[in-house]
């Protein structure tokens, strides 16, 4: 038996006894719930007390009229199915039934099948008007949470379409940018994101610009009210992969900015108080080991030689931590000028070239026939890139190797390259070298002293000139670091 047919309540009304209970006995077999009723009347009570959501009616009874109950159970309860029972002599007035709202017709006399065959397509589609009403209010509910969730979200958050228009926002969003609180999506990006930026990348990714497989871009901006916004932007892609626009979302990051500002300043101000005694204390050193001073024994002497390679150590720990600290605080030690590059990379390796000399290095410097166009840029930042880049150059190659500087215009962009022939880093490793503190370690570079402070510096620098910095290494076989810079515009 049909479980969903077992629960169905039928009516039955007719006012002849043998068609009531020949019925009663089919639908029972079937499993519905029957209830009788002689005649019309007594029908629409029957219904009053208890609702059901088959009727099988026949048109002919004394009293009230079939057609006249039909358009009454219409009436006051038009879920209800209606199927006529007629004689042969009726077919015109069951047509007038099926007008009036009846749902199927069963003709006088009938075989029990055709019974079971007409009450049982009533039930399936009972079945199917209940599925889609229960679809439909799900929906509604799932529409409705989600509208909560989207509002009561911390994050802002706005939806674009391909052509970069608006169609969602919610309430924080409003809120981080000072928009008025119940502000209505449909307009174009700029007039919701006070940032050139921001919207500039918000209608690339809308546009679906950058493979999927790309990483969500992200920038901070300044909002109204001292804030500090990150924005991420992210593709909607539908089911079969087609752009359907974008989300971004926004994080209020005001807090960690104060923060990191504070820790910059702390930091700056402990290198800062550091490094004067610790010079002192390098020169002192330095007297004692000098020319004039007196003989030491050889035991004291090695002391206080590694006690100056410690200092030493000590202030170009200071000193890189103090260029990190500054260039977080976006302070340029000098403003931007004209540089020229040549000058300033053969300065660099002028600093070097005793040591390499003792170390039994070749030094080189490649540059083109023709000048290298100009640079904007802080010299001193740009001179400690080449300087750090030199020195680990030398610092991780063992003694008598060639290292190259090499400098050339390429696609409109300086390019510099830095290489030795020493150690090399491994390709796993190639990525993490331009993190804070980080060193890798192995048996070469153990005896390397560092902070592993100055690629991030490197990096730092470069990034602030529009440039960008890449390595190519091979473990045992060297590293050869670039920098692309843009030239100043003409
Ligand atoms: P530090 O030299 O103070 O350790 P860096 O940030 O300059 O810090 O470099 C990070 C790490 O990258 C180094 O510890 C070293 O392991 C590796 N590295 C940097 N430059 C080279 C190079 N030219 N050849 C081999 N390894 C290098």
């Amino acid at each position: 038996m049909d479980a969903s047919v077992q629960t169905v309540p039928v009516l039955i009304i007719d006012d002849e006894r043998d068609i009531r209970d020949g019925c009663e006995r089919i639908l029972s077999r079937m499993g519905c719930q029957v209830t009788k009723a002689p005649d019309g009347r007594q029908g629409l009570e029957a219904l009053e007390r208890e609702l059901a959501e088959v009727v099988l009616l026949d048109l002919k009874m004394p009293g009230m009229d079939g057609l006249e109950v039909l358009k009454r159970i219409k009436q006051s309860w038009p879920q209800v199915l209606v199927i006529v029972i007629t004689g042969f002599a009726t077919v015109e007035t069951a047509i007038e039934a099926m007008k009036l709202g009846a749902y199927d017709f069963i003709p006088k006399p009938f075989q029990p099948d055709q019974l079971r065959l007409t009450v049982n397509r009533a039930i399936e589609r009972l079945r199917l008007s209940q599925e889609a009403e229960r679809t439909l209010s799900d929906l509604h509910t799932e529409k409705s949470r989600l509208r909560t969730i989207i509002s009561a979200l911390p994050q802002g958050l706005m939806v674009t379409r391909t052509d970069g228009q608006v169609v969602l926002i919610n309430p924080a969003f409003c809120q981080m940018l000072s928009l008025a609180p119940q502000t209505a999506p449909g307009q174009e990006v700029a007039c919701y994101l006070p940032d050139p930026a921001a919207c500039q990348m918000l209608r690339r990714v809308s546009a679906g610009e950058g493979g999927p497989e790309e990483e969500a871009p992200s920038l901070e901006f300044s909002a109204p009210g001292e804030r500090h916004l990150l924005a991420q932007a992210t593709r909607i892609l539908g089911e079969d992969g087609q752009g359907l626009g974008a989300v971004l979302v926004l994080v209020d990051v005001s807090a960690f900015k104060v923060l990191d500002q504070l820790r910059s300043e702390f930091v700056a101000k402990v290198s800062h108080e550091l490094r004067s005694p610790l010079s002192t204390i390098l020169l002192q050193l330095t007297l004692l080991l000098g020319e004039g001073a007196a003989p030491q024994a050889e035991g004291q002497r090695h002391l206080l030689v590694r006690a100056r390679e410690r200092t030493q150590g000590l202030i170009s720990f200071v000193r890189d931590l103090l260029d990190l600290s500054r260039l977080e605080a976006g302070a340029g030690r000098q403003g931007p000028r004209e540089v020229r590059l040549e000058e300033l990379l053969r300065v660099v390796l002028d600093s070097f070239s005793t040591q390499a000399e003792t170390r039994g290095f070749q030094l080189v410097l490649d540059l083109p026939p023709e000048p290298l166009p100009t640079l904007v840029a802080d010299p001193v930042g740009l001179e400690s890139v080449f300087n750090n880049l030199v020195a680990n150059a030398l610092n991780y190659s063992d003694d008598g190797g060639r290292i190259e500087v090499k400098a050339r215009v390429e696609d409109g962009k300086l390019k510099v390259e830095v290489s030795d022939q020493g150690f090399g880093i491994e390709e796993e490793k190639q990525a993490l070298i331009f993190d804070k503190f980080y060193r890798v370690k192995n048996e070469k570079t153990r005896f390397v002293t560092g902070t592993g402070l100055g690629l991030p510096i490197v990096k730092s620098v470069v990034e602030s000139l529009g440039g960008n910095i890449s390595v190519r290494s091979k473990k045992g076989q060297g590293s050869t670091f670039t920098v692309v810079l843009p030239c100043a515009q003409a």
